[in-house]
């Protein structure tokens, strides 16, 4: 996966997420072919890595540890490869730029002959095990997208996230891969008591819920009154909607599916700038709360079948 920059441009440095045990670790693949006269392989190491902790930093997350990560030095003890001695909270780093240069010169010794008298590199493979609130190791593929991206989701993102859980699991589909945006959103209210993230005085929108809310609405505008197809689609042929959140999240909405629409860009005018938006509140709130419990329904419902066909039960 490639990181993708505010200017929209994926940079040239490929990096994971994975489960590491009840954690999550981005791994961030080395770099090389630098002043060899090779192709250089992930030459933006660095505006990557310093790019991935920021988004880790809004995401509030917690850098658990930190540790090269190269085929060379896995014959290390674990004490040997450390980047960082202790966890460090990454809402209170505030150079962020400093604190990668940092990770980086740390790894530059490690793996090194004590006779070497050259510098060892610092754009080693390394992997950084986070802990983020609501995302547990099952969520490593939510994660990677999210950090891949400032960007608010986009249809494309959605359906993305609904491929990959089909390919790793036949029995998901679109409600399934609802859920599991919608769990992501519940565990992070349970853990963050609903707040809103303290780093920023930006809220922290949620992508798993706009994600969620992509996935509901497919391809179509879900205000009750249109329904239409989206009317115009991008360069990629996929429908342009719009996520909108009914009750505005700076005024105390919550960053919730059940709260939010997706809505063709007509509709999104008419509900932000139009006469009629006050009549449109209420319906949309219904709108959005109806199509929420449709697909928990749903979902209940197959799980139901599903114990059925496994086990005999009588319903
Ligand atoms: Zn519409």
């Amino acid at each position: 996966m490639k990181v993708i920059d505010a200017s929209g441009r994926p940079l040239d440095a490929e990096y994971s997420v994975e489960p590491e045990r009840d954690r999550l670790a981005l791994i961030l693949e080395s770099s090389s072919g630098r002043g060899t006269g090779q192709p250089r392989r992930n030459g933006e190491y660095g505006p990557a890595l310093e790019l991935l902790i920021e988004r880790l930093k809004q995401q509030e997350a917690v850098l658990v540890s930190a540790l090269v990560d190269s085929r060379s030095t896995l014959s290390l003890p674990e004490a040997a490869r450390r980047l960082i001695d202790r966890p460090v909270e990454l809402s209170g780093v505030v150079d962020i730029p400093a604190f990668c240069k940092g990770l980086r010169e740390a790894q530059r010794p490690i793996g090194q002959k004590s006779a070497a008298t050259k510098r060892g590199n610092n754009v080693k493979r390394i992997r950084l095990v986070v802990q983020v609130q609501g995302y547990g190791p099952q969520d490593h593929d939510l994660l990677a997208t999210d950090l891949a991206t400032a960007d608010e989701t986009s249809f494309e993102e959605a359906q993305q996230i609904v491929d990959t859980m089909i390919a790793s699991d036949p029995t998901a589909n679109s409600i399934t891969a609802y859920q599991r945006c919608l769990e992501l959103v519940e565990r992070r209210a349970l853990g963050t008591g609903g707040r809103q993230a303290v780093a920023t005085s930006k809220p922290v929108r949620l992508q798993a819920a706009r994600r969620a809310v992509l996935i509901r609405s497919e391809g179509r505008c879900e205000n009750p009154d249109c329904g239409q197809r989206a009317p115009d689609v991008t360069d990629k042929g996929l429908p342009v909607l719009d996520v909108d959140h009914v009750h505005d999240i700076a005024k105390g909405g919550r960053d919730h599916p059940e709260q939010m629409i997706a809505l063709c860009p007509n509709c999104h005018a008419v509900k932000t700038r139009g006469k009629t938006r006050h009549i449109m509140y209420p319906k949309l709130l219904a709108a959005a709360a109806k199509r929420h419990n449709d697909r928990l329904a749903t979902a209940d419902h197959a799980h139901a079948s599903s114990l059925r066909d496994a086990g005999g039960f009588r319903f």
